[in-house]
């Protein structure tokens, strides 16, 4: 693995470039990851897979505890790994213990030997040797090590042994870790500003490739986290990737990239699908400024727009006008509602499809306004626009 910062606005977030392999295109940053369920993206099939944008879409993000209860560590070594086992050599596979999709960290998740993971088929405790036997097998191109997640509302006390636990597994994983295939040190910390300062410190003398930020997304105040996430980066050496989970929404992701975030999860996008939600809002910040409200918008967050409405029932436009994605180029908004009412899969697939396509563009923009040096105005312009939205919409 590769990466180099290619560009800096006056503040800490920037652009850079990530080659994960040989068979994969290099990635740019800041970008999104394509969360999955056993190395599938949840509603777009392998074949549909190619019609997403393309190389931003290259980098699939997977949870090794989703394979517990399928074929053993030896099967899938015998295969020849994740790459080969799925057909998917072009793509890169990102290993994260955390899983997004099935169950979020819980406060008594682990002990001092492993952390602990609900499964279909019942509650797995993982140590480290059984983490670093499924990573050896899969051959991920980057791989985070196991982790002690808690929510935010834990004790100090908790949440300091949360921080050392996670040291010592990195430790353990590095002693164990196998040839190939880059680690990202996982960092903790939960809200405390202190204990997120000492796991960035120590993880960074440790001899990692890049560093994976767990601990977000469960249960922190939003106005905590630009500070919780600079006590961390503040602290990690500036030329080496960092990866997070748990920040979804468009205003976390640019929180994240304001405090050098370089690479987000995308369980958020499966989260907007299932609901039947669809992403609206325009890429461009300045755009969502002078956007103008019509009466059935004021009923919507301004972001996305819920498909279920009866609203849409008659609606023959696409779901954004102007949009180049399979689902807008050829279907309404009138035949997803159809689809949702009827619990048609179809309408999750070309759901998934759209937001994905959407929110790929999103970091689009985000990097265009970093290499014009504009990310500060892109991100107070989006953030306003909100405020006054959602302030219009309460009065
Ligand atoms: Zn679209």
């Amino acid at each position: 693995m590769k990466f180099a910062v290619k560009s800096w606005t006056k503040g800490k977030a920037r652009t850079g470039l990530l080659h994960v392999g040989t068979n994969q295109p290099p990635l740019e940053t800041p970008s999104l990851l394509i969360t999955t369920l056993k190395g599938l993206p949840l509603f777009v099939s392998p074949d549909l897979l190619s019609s997403l944008p393309h190389p931003d879409s290259s980098l699939l993000q997977f949870s090794p505890i989703h394979f517990l209860d399928g074929p053993t560590p030896r099967t899938i070594s015998d295969i020849g790994g994740l790459h080969q086992m799925l057909g998917m050599q072009e793509y890169g596979f990102a290993a994260v213990s955390r899983d997004s999709i099935q169950c979020l960290p819980a406060s008594d998740a682990a002990n001092k030997v492993g952390a602990s993971f609900d499964t279909p088929g019942g509650r797995h405790l993982v140590k480290p040797a059984e983490y670093m036997k499924i990573i050896s097998s899969m051959k991920p191109n980057l791989w985070a090590s196991l982790a002690d997640e808690v929510p935010s509302w834990v004790s100090d006390k908790r949440n300091k042994m949360s921080v050392d636990r996670t040291l010592k597994w990195l430790d353990e994983c590095i002693s164990l870790s196998p040839t190939g295939g880059d680690v990202f040190g996982a960092v903790v910390g939960g809200s405390n500003i202190e204990e997120r300062k000492r796991c960035a410190m120590e993880t960074a003398k440790r001899n990692v490739s890049g560093y994976w930020i767990g601990g977000f997304g469960l249960g922190e105040s939003m106005d905590d986290q630009p500070a919780l996430l600079n006590a961390v980066t503040d602290n990690l050496p500036e030329e080496k990737p960092r990866l997070i989970c748990g920040l979804g929404l468009p205003e976390e992701v640019l929180k994240g990239v304001a405090a050098g975030i370089d690479l987000f999860d995308s369980s958020y996008i499966y989260h907007l699908t299932l609901g039947g939600f669809a992403l609206t809002f325009p890429l461009n910040s300045i755009e969502f400024n002078r956007s103008e409200l019509k009466p059935k918008d004021m009923v919507i967050d301004r972001t996305k727009i819920n498909l279920k409405a009866t609203v849409y029932r008659k609606d023959t436009s696409p779901i954004v006008a102007g949009c180049c994605c399979y689902t807008c180029l050829n279907h309404t908004k009138a035949y997803i509602n159809h689809l949702l009412n009827v619990h048609e899969m179809l309408a999750q697939i070309l759901l998934e499809i759209h937001n994905t396509h959407h929110y790929i563009g999103f970091f689009r923009s985000i990097r265009e306004a970093i290499k014009q040096d504009k990310f500060e105005q892109f991100h107070q312009v989006f953030v306003q626009s909100r405020r006054e939205h959602l302030a219009s919409i309460t009065v």
